[in-house]
């Protein structure tokens, strides 16, 4: 596998985006081997599902691989036609079932394997599933545990082992299922998962089995199983709650200053005019919800939120830089008075989150998680790939 070039490679004109996304592609690779590590005995696939949660699922995909790793998951089929041409030899998992008939064509197109959640997934994939002559209809099974999310019930799968132990119809090669709570080590629920997945495993003693996304992976051993199914980890998410991130960032998504002013004492900012107690100065960055930087990261004062108080900040010059005011569609208000008249210009990059704003920080502050911060990046950014420190 040759290592993607380094380069920008997709997204908008760098001359005059109103961002960038730099994406080190060496700290994926490094947050893959690290979770392949602690995942030992059992192997570590990747999540890559949402365009590998907005990174790119190409470049993703390709740098995984050369690092070994050959199992993939999406959400859906046409997904994973992306990840079978960046992949051709891969094994890949789709989590959301079949929806119709149809969608077995798709999955015959990408030699894709569905994920059968359903009594109404089993009767397709076993009419329309395809075969390699070895194998009929390959497949993994997905067991409810308690997500109640997707996944066949305790009875269903007892039936189905039964029925398919005569029959043949299937080949289960793995059976995964989710946890609800494996963000909180402590939970009891992560432990009744963990034992009703045993017992629906040994029932079928030719498949392999997969139970642990990333912060799964982080839970005592018993949860490992055969193959383990980290997302957000790969892409620098904290896995485990507190402060200290086991994993390197890997996305650095940064706005364009559009314009310095200032605003003087008793005036005020953005909608619903927030007031402003002292005189200011204001970055106008270039990146806003639009642009996945979401309007509950808004800044101190701002009535829309109430559970966080602070909102976001953003990182230039080596300093935080507090959001004033509300988030808008295009344009996000940074609070740059601590850094005096003269450091920075427009056309400067103001860091939204990454290597020197931590992703779960700024989610934190907008209410959400690192996921949703990720998914949402959209289409606006020029995109960077990158090769460690290096920069296009
Ligand atoms: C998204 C997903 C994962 C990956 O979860 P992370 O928390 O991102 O590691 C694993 N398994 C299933 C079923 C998923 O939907």
């Amino acid at each position: 596998m040759t290592r993607p070039p380094f380069s920008t490679i997709t997204g908008a004109d760098p001359r005059v985006a109103g961002g960038r996304l730099i994406v080190d592609l060496d700290a994926l690779a490094a947050n893959y081997l690290e979770l392949a590590e602690r995942s030992t005995p059992a192997e570590a696939a990747a999540v890559v599902k949402a365009d590998a949660y907005g990174l790119g699922a190409g470049p993703v995909v390709q740098t995984l691989s050369a690092v070994g790793c050959r199992r993939f998951f999406v959400a859906l089929p046409e997904e994973g036609l992306a990840v079978r041409e960046a992949a051709p030899e891969a094994e890949i998992y789709v989590f959301n079932g079949l929806f119709s008939p149809e969608a077995a064509a798709f999955y015959r197109e990408g030699r894709l394997l569905p994920v059968l959640n359903s009594q109404s997934d089993l009767a397709i994939w076993e009419a329309h599933g395809w075969d390699d002559g070895e194998e009929p209809r390959p497949c993994a099974l997905h067991l409810e545990t308690g997500m109640n999310r997707l996944g066949l019930t305790a009875e269903r799968t007892r039936v189905l082992a039964q029925e398919n132990a005569l029959t043949g119809a299937l080949t289960p090669r793995l059976v995964i299922s989710h946890l609800a709570c494996a963000d909180t080590p402590g939970h009891p629920m992560n432990r009744r998962q963990l034992e009703s997945f045993q017992e629906l495993c040994a029932l079928f003693p030719d498949s392999e089995s997969s139970l642990a996304n990333s912060s799964g992976i982080f839970l005592d051993g018993a949860f490992l199983r055969d193959v383990t199914r980290p997302g957000i980890a790969l892409y620098g998410g904290s896995p485990i709650a507190g402060p200290e991130n086991p994993m390197r960032p890997v996305v650095t998504a940064e706005a364009r200053i559009a314009q310095l002013r200032h605003v003087p004492a008793g005036q005020s900012v953005s909608y619903g005019a927030t007031p402003v107690a002292r005189d200011t100065l204001v970055a106008v960055a270039s990146a806003g919800y639009a642009d996945g930087y979401h309007r509950a990261a808004s800044g101190a004062g701002v009535p829309l939120r109430q559970a966080v108080a602070s909102g976001a900040s953003g990182f230039v010059a080596g300093q935080r830089v507090p959001v004033i005011g509300r988030v808008t569609m295009d344009l996000t208000l940074f609070d740059v008075t601590a850094l005096g008249p003269d450091t920075l210009q427009v056309g400067d990059f103001i860091e939204l989150f990454g290597r020197n704003m931590p992703i779960d920080e700024v989610a934190a502050a907008a209410g959400t998680v690192s996921y949703e911060l990720l998914t949402a990046l959209g289409r606006r950014y020029e995109r960077h790939y990158v090769h460690g420190e290096a920069t296009a």
